[in-house]
């Protein structure tokens, strides 16, 4: 895309109602405006963001068996009345009438929902397990919503849901959704940590938090820097194999890691001193085994081998889509703006044109930007130089190619780094073959 045609809308200044930095690069960077208390609009370079975010989550969900379905935003109050929880969710649930004064509300959470799709459709025993997922705006009506969009109140979240006929095999779609989910923040650069969590308003009896560290964290976290060592790709671990489950399983419960409510600093002296990290965590992920919470209290029966009815076992697992945007911004910036990691970047790199207008320079940028192909920025903005290269920190690109005009007239131009800030002079070729 051509950065004089796109609504990329930087700004110099720093927001004032802005307190975090992820907030005030997304600001800046131009990715998103808000258009209400806690509410959204993902400008073109955001929306290429949440949509790599989400691409990878779908990825890994595919990857475990999940399946992929889309439940609508307008749910009905009386499948909340089924469960019990449309009285007690309060004040975060905005509630809707319609025309016929029939009572709706912009969903929290699926698990009603799906539930209701599952009684429907599942009779028997022999179509059981199942997992599914979607990825899908939510609605909480948050008392305090700040930080952008890591606390929004209109939020993406990807919340799957698993149905199994005994509570082992339950357990072994929770170790699979838990493994998916290490491998999915992986994938974007970011070093989660599972943490045991209380089961809160969902309910049920086994619970982790993903946990990524950042100042601006809202809870203090405690873990053992093992965990960021472990790598969760495929070729280690196969969701398919009970035998690798419990490994994993064994890895991620054997090492410490708790938040304040569940912190002992006995145990955390355990660990040896230098692999203690504590810190603020913000919260990308949660997932809860409920057992037959919502399938007994809705009347959810499949037959069962011997003709019995039969409760599923189910299992809820959320990760939230847009937080992730901010979280990563959180893990991965300096003074000058945001370093992406290449997987989630709006775009893989943009061409810095130094003097638009210049033939040689337009030469030698409009070449690059044939060959590069889509995914790619160009900055023909006719612009100084410096604001160029300001622009371009503050917007993240991994890379950066740098054409001038005295560079161009000898068929070279620079290949900057974000990350690590590394320069190279290099031919248009050379520079073409470094970004594959
Ligand atoms: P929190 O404790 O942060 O309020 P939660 O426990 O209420 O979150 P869950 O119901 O577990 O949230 O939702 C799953 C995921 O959705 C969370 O892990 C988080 O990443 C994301 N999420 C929840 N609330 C918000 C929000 N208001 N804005 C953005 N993302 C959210
Ligand atoms: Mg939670």
């Amino acid at each position: 895309m051509r950065l004089s045609r796109c609504l990329i809308p930087t700004l110099k200044e720093t927001p004032a109602e802005a307190q975090i930095a992820s907030h005030r690069l997304m600001l800046r960077a131009g990715l998103v405006r808000q258009t209400a208390a806690g509410i959204y609009a993902w400008l073109p370079a955001g929306l290429r963001v949440l949509n790599n975010i989400a691409r990878i989550v779908r990825e890994e969900q595919d990857a475990i068996g999940a399946q992929e379905l889309l439940m609508p935003t307008i749910q009905p109050a009386e499948l909340w009345r089924e469960s019990g929880r449309y009285d007690g969710y309060g004040k975060e649930m905005l509630r809707i009438r319609d025309r016929h004064d029939r009572e709706l509300l912009y969903g929290p959470t699926n698990e009603e929902m799906i539930t209701d799709i599952f009684r429907q459709s599942v009779r028997s025993y022999r179509e059981l397990p199942q997992s599914v997922y979607h990825i899908q705006w939510k609605f909480r009506d948050e008392v305090r919503p700040r930080f952008g969009v890591m606390r929004g109140r209109e939020f993406l979240m990807k919340d799957a849901y698993s149905f199994d006929l005994d509570h082992a095999g339950a357990v072994r779609s929770y170790r699979q959704m838990m493994l998916a989910y290490m491998r999915t923040f992986q994938r974007m650069g970011l070093k989660a940590i599972p943490m045991q969590a209380e089961t809160g308003p969902i309910g049920g009896d086994l619970s982790h938090e993903f946990i990524i560290l950042a100042p601006t964290g809202e809870s203090q976290v405690f873990y053992d820097a093992a965990f960021e060592a472990i790598d969760y790709s495929g070729g280690n671990f196969d969701h398919a194999s009970d035998s690798d489950l419990a490994r994993f399983t064994a890895l991620m419960t054997s090492h410490y890691a708790a938040t304040d409510e569940k912190h002992d600093a006995t145990a955390f002296q355990r660990v040896p001193e230098a692999d203690r990290r504590e810190g603020r965590g913000i919260e990308v992920g949660h997932i809860f085994y409920f057992g037959t919470k919502y399938s007994a209290a809705m009347g959810f029966a499949v037959a069962g081998p011997d003709g019995a009815p039969l409760h599923p076992e189910m299992g809820s697992y959320g990760i939230g889509v847009s937080r992730l945007v901010g979280g990563i911004i959180e893990a991965s910036h300096d003074a000058q703006g945001i370093i992406w990691p290449d997987s989630v970047a709006p775009f893989r790199a943009v061409i810095l044109n130094l003097k638009p207008g210049d033939a040689v320079c337009d030469r030698a940028c409009d070449e690059l930007y044939e060959r590069l192909g889509t995914g790619v920025l160009y900055d023909d903005r006719a612009e100084r130089a410096g604001v160029k290269f300001a622009d371009a920190d503050l917007m993240g690109h991994p890379w950066q190619i740098i054409v001038g005009p005295r560079g161009a007239a000898a068929g070279r131009v620079e290949l900057k780094r974000r990350a690590s800030g590394e320069r190279a002079d290099l031919s248009l070729d050379e520079a073409l073959a470094r970004l594959g």
